[in-house]
């Protein structure tokens, strides 16, 4: 029988869930089901490589842990809830599977009986007439395994097309969900979860990591003067140009109202200054124009503060730091870029 792979893998995912669950001693819970479903199928390398340094690490995972990573990885009403239905619609699915394979295996022994009964009655009297109606109910018995086969095969392909879009909705709204919908780049929580990931990357490999922090200057009065909607203008083309300034591996988010991030991981601090100084260069660069009344606003700059990796840091160390150069550069005439070496040398200095 051609079982779809999409089916075979879900079946197959779903089993190995169970046993992971059971393996780590946690109880089969929705949650701790959505999260190693998510996990097993391979689809979330973010999710994943955390939940492969705690087993590394700490040799298991605690409830509490299993319970943090929903809500890291899974938590936000909407899309909780979808991911929630989708896994229970997904395992309802499966049931519907198996039971009908329960049943075609059913018809399978009753084949497999009426032979045996048959081959029995044919040994006793090979005669013509029994020759005959044996292979009268071995055709009956035959037609009836291809009929439950055939609807087998339909409730199969059914359902594999059920899993395949559920999967592609969990897909869309895990996107979502970690996406800011003004300027489509990664939202405060997919910042925090590729810094926490980038902290662990550099402590594991030793190689650098740096973020950085950017608030535009004098917003207030720019939304002030032009209104909050041509504001939401400037903030997406801000994120467009950080977007453009990252190369693979590095993330550029929103990280609050018109504050933003680069996290670079494998980027050294004075390469994590000329990604920085080039993108200030571009923003103040650009003339902000009224796109109907052509009416120039001038332009606006950002100041942006550097943190380099020291080992031991937790993200709130990193950030603090970058905030630090941040208020720096403010403070020192903004439009600027300061890294916290920076810092250090003016506080020497001083
Ligand atoms: P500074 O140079 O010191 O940063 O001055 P500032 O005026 O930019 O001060 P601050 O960073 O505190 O101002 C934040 C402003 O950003 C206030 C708020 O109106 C604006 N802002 C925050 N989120 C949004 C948003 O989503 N859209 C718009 N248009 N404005 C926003
Ligand atoms: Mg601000
Ligand atoms: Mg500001």
């Amino acid at each position: 029988m051609n079982f779809s792979e999409n089916l075979k893998a879900a079946q197959n995912c779903a089993e190995r869930v169970i046993a992971a669950l059971a393996t780590l001693e946690l109880p089969a819970t929705p949650n701790n089901f959505t999260v190693w479903y998510a996990y097993l199928s391979g689809r979330y390398p973010d999710l994943s490589e955390t939940i492969e340094l705690l087993q590394e690490k700490q040799g298991g995972v605690s409830i509490q842990m299993a319970r943090r990573l929903y809500a890291d990885f899974f938590t936000d009403a909407r899309e909780e809830q979808v991911i929630r239905q989708t896994g229970v619609k997904i395992s309802e699915e499966l049931a519907d599977v198996l039971l009908t394979l329960a049943d075609a295996a059913g018809d399978a022994e009753n084949f497999e009986s009426a032979l045996q009964e048959n081959l029995k009655g044919l040994a006793q009297d090979p005669g013509l007439e029994s020759i005959t109606e044996a292979m009268k109910s071995l055709a009956r018995e035959a037609q009836k395994m291809q009929s439950s086969n055939a609807e087998l095969q339909k409730r199969l392909e059914i359902s594999s097309n059920e899993i395949v879009s559920l999967q592609q909705n969990l897909d869309e709204v895990r996107k979502e969900a970690l996406t800011d919908g003004l300027t489509g780049i990664a939202n405060r929580k997919m910042f925090d979860i590729s810094i926490e990931r980038a902290i662990e990357d550099a402590k594991r490999t030793g190689e650098p990591l740096t973020l950085a922090l950017t608030d535009i200057d004098f917003f207030k009065k720019f939304n002030d003067t032009y209104g909050h909607q041509t504001g939401d203008q400037v903030l997406k083309l801000v994120a467009k140009i950080l977007a453009n300034s990252v190369r693979e591996g590095e993330t550029a988010a929103r990280y609050g109202g018109e504050e933003f991030a680069l996290i670079m991981p494998k980027v050294s601090s004075e390469e994590a200054a000329r990604i920085c100084e080039r993108v200030r260069s571009t923003v103040s660069s650009k003339q902000i124009r009224n796109r109907t009344t052509g009416e120039s606003m001038g332009n606006i700059t950002l100041s942006l503060g550097v943190a380099l990796y020291r080992p031991g840091d937790m993200v709130s160390d990193m950030v603090q730091r970058a905030d630090a150069g941040l208020y720096f550069a403010k403070g020192n005439g903004r439009n600027q870029v300061v890294l916290e070496s920076q810092m250090e040398e003016a506080a020497i200095a001083s």
